[in-house]
């Protein structure tokens, strides 16, 4: 086992922090500010060859290790978590492709996103089905060479930007069984509509928004894998995806403690900086300590993934401790700052709202627990 990363791995490292440094930080306060999402950005990151992160070289796409993708994420965060959601939403929705799809549908669908730029979408999420996927109402009836969609998903990240949709539905039979199945949908087809962009209390440099399906014509080619397979499809997408979630909420602890850090050292109170008070002390030991925690925990998650030996319990400690980190990171930074943390001009402020989410999408932390305890017991 070692902890050091390759020479490789220390230049994309690199790479990602000069980029989140120089074209992300210094112009993301006005997307934030004015809950834009920031495609100029989103299109440097594509030349710089920073997007598709999970997508191979024969697609297209970087051909990276997972550790690597884990860094620039965390970089990325570092400077917006905002912007590192957005990038994350085309790996996302790649997943169940590369799980799942025909060559074919690999071949005409990942080279949009890695060489003409384009966004796709993952949507499960349903207003009546967040944790219980099982209750999602969204459906397809096959007629002929079609499918027809009917429903609608909520909280869809990069929807309104995007080009198709990763769906997961019921297809229903002519004996009304109804069984899980996961398809392509692309945006242009009639009766795909974008619902309003929300209004978040972070990561508002990201786009959200529902998007319904009415009477939608969907060739059958476009199904990903067999009738009644979507849903261990979509679990299997998720299992990569998590530790990417735990990436995120570790470049908000680590910029929020590196904040709190130089805050320390400089703020002045009772004659001395507030560095040598020990209740100031012990908050940035904590920080360090679960930060590091939480690194060790997504670096393993994602070497299993890289060796193929993908772990549902791993994913989801990634996900729920670093998440839980960067909460408890963000709001300590917040209270180090004292007032000046509650003012918009300073920057942890932000990284607090950001890091909220972290503890709810892509299964809440709740349902990460009830996945950890379920591996355990089986
Ligand atoms: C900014 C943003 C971006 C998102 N992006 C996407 C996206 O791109 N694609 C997508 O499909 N979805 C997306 N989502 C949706 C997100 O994944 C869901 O919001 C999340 O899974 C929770 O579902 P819910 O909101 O319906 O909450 P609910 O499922 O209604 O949960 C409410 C509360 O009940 C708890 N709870 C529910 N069931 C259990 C249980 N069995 N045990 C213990 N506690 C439980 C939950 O933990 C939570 O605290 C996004 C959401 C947001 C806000």
């Amino acid at each position: 086992m070692g902890f050091q990363l390759t020479e490789e791995q220390n230049a994309i490292k690199s790479l990602a922090r000069d980029f989140a440094t120089n074209e992300i930080a210094p112009f993301i306060g006005k997307y934030d500010e004015r809950e834009l999402f920031p495609i100029e950005i989103m299109k440097k990151l594509h030349e710089y060859g920073l997007s598709n992160l999970a997508i191979p070289e024969q697609y297209g796409g970087p051909g990276i290790d997972r550790v690597s993708h884990a860094l620039i994420i965390e970089e990325i965060s570092k400077a917006c978590a905002g912007v590192a959601t957005g990038l994350e939403a085309n790996s996302l929705s790649s997943y169940p492709i590369l799980i799942g799809a025909r060559e074919e549908l690999k071949q005409k669908y990942l080279p949009k996103l890695t060489e003409e730029g384009k966004f796709a979408s993952f949507a499960l999420t349903e207003p009546e089905a967040g944790s219980d996927v099982s209750s999602l109402t969204t459906t397809a009836k096959k007629i002929d060479d079609h499918y027809i969609l009917n429903g609608e998903k909520c909280f869809i990240t990069n929807a309104s930007y995007a080009d198709f949709f990763v769906v997961l539905v019921k297809v229903q039979n002519e004996n009304n069984e109804k069984r899980f199945t996961a398809f392509i949908v692309d945006r242009e087809l009639n009766g795909v509509t974008i619902g309003e962009k929300e209004k978040k209390l972070g990561l508002r440099a990201s786009d959200t928004a529902s998007v319904i399906f009415e009477e939608v014509n969907v060739p059958a080619i476009n199904r990903i894998g067999e009738e009644g397979e979507g849903f261990k499809i979509f679990m299997k997408g998720l299992i990569n995806a998590r530790p990417m979630v735990g990436a995120q909420a570790l470049g908000i602890a680590q910029a929020a403690y590196e904040a709190s850090v130089s805050y320390a050292k400089e703020r002045k109170q009772f004659g001395q900086p507030i560095s040598k008070i020990q209740a100031i002390q012990f908050m940035l030991a904590n920080m360090a300590m679960e930060i590091e925690a939480s690194r060790l925990l997504i670096h393993k998650a994602v070497h299993l993934l890289q060796e193929g030996t993908p772990s549902d319990q791993h994913a989801s400690f990634a996900k729920c401790f670093a998440s839980d980190t960067a909460m408890k990171v963000t709001t300590d930074a917040v209270q180090i700052f004292g007032g000046y943390g509650f003012i918009r001009e300073y920057p942890v402020e932000k990284l607090f709202r950001d890091a909220k989410i972290m503890q709810i999408y892509e299964g809440t932390n709740q349902i990460q627990r009830v996945v950890i305890a379920k591996d355990i017991l089986n």
